[in-house]
């Protein structure tokens, strides 16, 4: 009966450890789509703040060139009218301020030029930039969905493990039970360890020979005075002829 015991509380603790792997894959998976999601957030942030520069330029554009247009209108009138002065006061004015609209004309022209010149950079390297953030949108749509067929199949798994687990768990008396959860909780998750070459394999410690022999003969559940966690034996080279 306790050998039996001993081996169900090794099949559970296979389980356990198996689930905690499994888990830990999950949350890997989720850690490695959360990362990436930050990445392209960070991607489209800097997008969006290119096409915003990138429209802003062409608004200042636009007025620019309505302003242009509307300064060589006036300037072409202010050199009709100046035609027909014959005041010499007038004319001084008249020709101060087509002067005053030519500098300002030249004012606009420089701008334009200036933003024409930015834009062409700017524009490529938006260009650029929404390109590679395409790129990314698409790799990861199919990073996402690996991801989540993956921890679907682990969660399946983990559901399947669950089950063989009451199953076993259901075998075993409530008290030893949890003893185990205890043990594994303190143990880093290992509360039944093998005894190997008269070793407890949970701690290294030698154990006396009278434990091991009691252990050998399966008579009561045996624990390591070492670490405290449950102890059990196999036979190896009775797997090995077997599997082998
Ligand atoms: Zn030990």
């Amino acid at each position: 009966m306790t050998a039996g015991t001993i081996e169900t509380l090794v099949g559970v603790q296979e389980i356990d450890s198996r689930h905690r792997s499994l888990l830990q894959r999950i949350a890997d998976c989720q850690a490695e789509l959360e990362s990436k999601e930050i990445e392209l957030a960070g991607q489209r942030t800097s997008v969006e703040a290119m096409r915003s520069s990138s429209n802003a330029a062409a608004t200042r554009r636009r007025e620019l060139e309505a302003l242009i247009l509307a300064k060589e209108r006036s300037l072409k009138d202010g050199r009709m009218r100046i035609d027909r002065i014959r005041n010499e006061r007038e004319l001084d004015a008249a020709q101060r301020e087509i002067e005053s609209l030519k500098e300002g004309l030249s004012r606009h022209e420089e701008e334009l030029l200036g933003i024409f010149e930015q834009s062409e950079t700017t524009d490529a390297a938006l260009g650029t930039e929404e390109a590679a953030l395409a790129a990314s949108e698409t790799d990861n749509e199919a990073l996402t969905k690996r991801a989540h067929d993956e921890i679907a199949e682990l969660q399946k798994d983990i559901a399947t493990d669950s089950a063989e687990r009451e199953r076993l768990a259901g075998l075993i008396q409530p008290a030893l039970r949890q003893e185990y959860e205890k043990i594994r909780q303190r143990r880093a998750g290992l509360a039944v360890a093998q005894m190997r070459d008269g070793s407890c394999m949970g701690c290294r410690m030698r154990l006396r020979p009278q434990l091991a022999n009691d252990l050998l003969r399966g008579e009561a559940i045996q624990k390591c005075p070492g670490c405290n966690r449950f102890l059990f034996h196999r036979d190896e080279t009775a797997d090995a002829a077997a599997s082998g």
